[in-house]
């Protein structure tokens, strides 16, 4: 294992860490990021206790863990942020989640937590409205972007406006141990292919969603598993992909749906 991160962008006052190799073991690769700007700091999809320790070690060496500022949680899985209890005693951070699971995941908290630190669990909680938001961050901001259905009822992602990155969460995902960029999109195709058509819900939001990328023109593209896509040539050619994929529903057959 290494805590070493990989640094995605860096102006001096605005960094993009990317924590890469921190799940060993169990687990699907996963990647943890840190966005600082000035004095504030954004970790995106944590993830679990597999990852709490770790991260929060590799997390010391660049900014002080109790000042973190906040969390962002692209939906609710445990890869996502089953350790949101530990982020909650350990730091100050606020939770930046979709409305839909802002009632829920205080279920991964105990109460005493909250009572210790005088705040309650709902108050930590940024409950972010269907159609997104934008969340200031040191001198910047964070543009929370709807992905739902992508592959949660309630998805978000997150475009940094300074490295014009967008993580995409579990969109682009790929099942491979490293998070370096995609050099040939037709053998990437393999290790995303089975994942996107069970996980995702189906073509029209992956259309919709293309759409709207479209239109932002991102830098890169970094999923929370695996390899990211730069460039606009990448980037394309994973939207046109994507765009249209049969998944989700749009495969789903009364067979599917038989007593076993
Ligand atoms: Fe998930």
């Amino acid at each position: 294992m290494s805590s070493t991160a990989r640094m995605l962008f860096d102006n001096g006052s605005h960094k993009v860490l990317c924590f890469d190799q921190l799940v060993t073991g169990d687990g699907v690769q996963s990647n943890q990021f840190l966005i600082i700007d000035d004095n504030q700091h954004a970790l995106l999809d944590p993830g679990g206790d597999l990852t709490y320790m770790p991260l929060s070690l590799a997390l010391s060496q660049h900014i002080t863990v109790r000042d973190l500022t906040y969390v962002f949680a692209s939906h609710q899985d445990p890869d996502i942020i089953s350790s949101l209890d530990k982020w909650f005693l350990h730091t100050n951070c606020k939770v930046v989640c979709s409305t839909l699971w802002a009632r829920f995941l205080p279920h991964l908290s105990a109460a005493f937590l909250s009572k210790a630190s005088g705040v309650s669990t709902t108050e930590r909680m940024v409950a972010v409205p269907d159609r997104g938001q934008d969340i200031a961050l040191g001198r910047s901001v964070i543009k929370v972007l709807p992905a739902h259905f992508l592959h949660s009822v309630g998805n978000l992602q997150f475009y940094d406006p300074v490295s014009d990155i967008l993580f995409s969460g579990d969109m682009g995902a790929s099942m491979v141990d490293d998070a370096e960029p995609v050099t040939d999109f037709a053998s990437h195709l393999v290790s995303m292919e089975g994942f996107h058509r069970r996980y995702m819900a189906g073509n029209k939001a992956c259309r919709l969603w293309a759409n709207m990328i479209r239109e932002l023109k991102p830098a890169m593209i970094m999923p929370q598993h695996g390899r990211p896509f730069v460039g606009a040539a990448m980037i394309n050619q994973f939207l046109d992909w994507i765009s249209n994929l049969e998944c989700g529903m749009d495969l789903m057959e009364q067979a599917d749906y038989r007593i076993p």
